[in-house]
């Protein structure tokens, strides 16, 4: 019951440096997983670290450097996407970017309706836009109206229809609630959650809060430059996370009871994050790593099985 699948998949951005010289930015490096039929994987890591471009390039919005792409055990790394684009879709960030402004919501809603062809006629497309306005909760009648006449959680609504409108099966939220206000934020998740259960979806859930993530996942893949460093089903990686980098992610995750807030230590981490065009040698955590080794320098670590289910990379472990 694997619907989507990666193995060894890499994003490098070339990038001119100098007049003769190029230099790639290596934004996803070797990384494989399978998202289960009906799941919701959420990917997190600090902004930066390659889970947009990731989420991107299984859809392949932008092609990968190498690596493999399966969707229902087809290898679709290359050639037509059309076919696929309909099971595939993405839910972006900031809404008021990415709806046309010169668009009604109808417009917008409809032209996936109608690339694939899924109208007979105006009036069934019509219908169906009417349908899709009132699932996400959102008056029917304003259809005509433009993307600027709604509030930002009213225009997320707008991306997440269109996004249905082609029945698809697996859906990219590329940090779908973090240009939103703090109070719409639960409705948007919520949302989602109900029409996954209702349509079936599966979900690679992208954001770069980690309180957010488990509470919509079911599993959670942790990502450091580029690199994913930990795997594992939620509530095991919020009760036992192994990877150093996770143990600081965790640690600035608040926490409602206010004596075990104040008796937990924050892991601040030191120095920032280093260029992705520069990686680090060996493991890319190293330079700010409080474990770190000399092997840690020179050896990338592999990405292994350390219990049933849980993945990590690391030396230590
Ligand atoms: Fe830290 Fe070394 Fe483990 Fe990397 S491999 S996380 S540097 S201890």
């Amino acid at each position: 019951d694997v619907l989507v699948r990666i193995e060894h998949l890499r994003k490098y951005f070339p990038v001119k440096e100098g007049f003769m010289s190029v230099k790639n930015v290596q934004a996803v490096e070797d990384v494989s997983f399978a998202i289960k039929e009906g799941e919701t994987l959420g990917l997190v890591g600090e902004s930066g670290c390659g889970k947009t471009t990731l989420g991107r390039t299984i859809l392949r919005l932008h092609e990968p450097t190498s690596g493999k792409i399966y969707y229902r055990d087809k290898d679709i790394t290359k050639g037509r996407m059309l076919p696929y684009r309909r099971k595939m879709q993405i839910i972006f960030q900031d809404p008021s970017a990415s709806l046309d402004p010169r668009k009604t919501v109808s417009d917008i809603v409809g032209e996936a309706i109608d690339i694939h062809k899924l109208a007979s006629s105006k009036a069934e497309r019509s219908e169906r836009v009417q349908e899709l306005m009132k699932l996400v909760g959102l008056n029917s009648e304003h259809c005509c109206r433009y993307p600027h006449e709604f509030s930002g959680g009213q225009q997320q609504r707008i991306g997440i229809a269109r996004a249905l409108a082609v029945q698809p099966e697996f859906i990219v939220c590329d940090e779908p609630i973090s240009a939103l206000d703090v109070s719409i934020q639960s409705q948007i998740v919520n949302m989602l959650e109900d029409m996954q259960h209702d349509l079936g979806l599966t979900y690679l859930f992208i954001a770069h809060d980690l309180s957010v993530v488990r509470h919509i996942s079911n599993r959670i893949g942790v990502m450091y430059l580029g690199n994913l460093v930990e795997l594992a089903e939620s509530r095991e990686l919020n009760k036992n996370p192994l990877h150093p980098y996770t143990k600081t992610l965790l640690s600035a995750v608040p926490v409602p009871d206010p004596v075990k807030s104040r008796s937990r230590k924050r892991i601040i981490l030191e120095g920032d994050i280093p260029s992705p065009m520069n990686p680090p040698s060996g493991c890319r955590f190293h330079t700010r790593c409080p474990y770190a080794t000399a092997r840690c320098k020179e050896e990338a670590p592999a990405f292994r099985e350390l219990s049933p289910n849980h993945f990590a990379a690391c030396h230590i472990l």
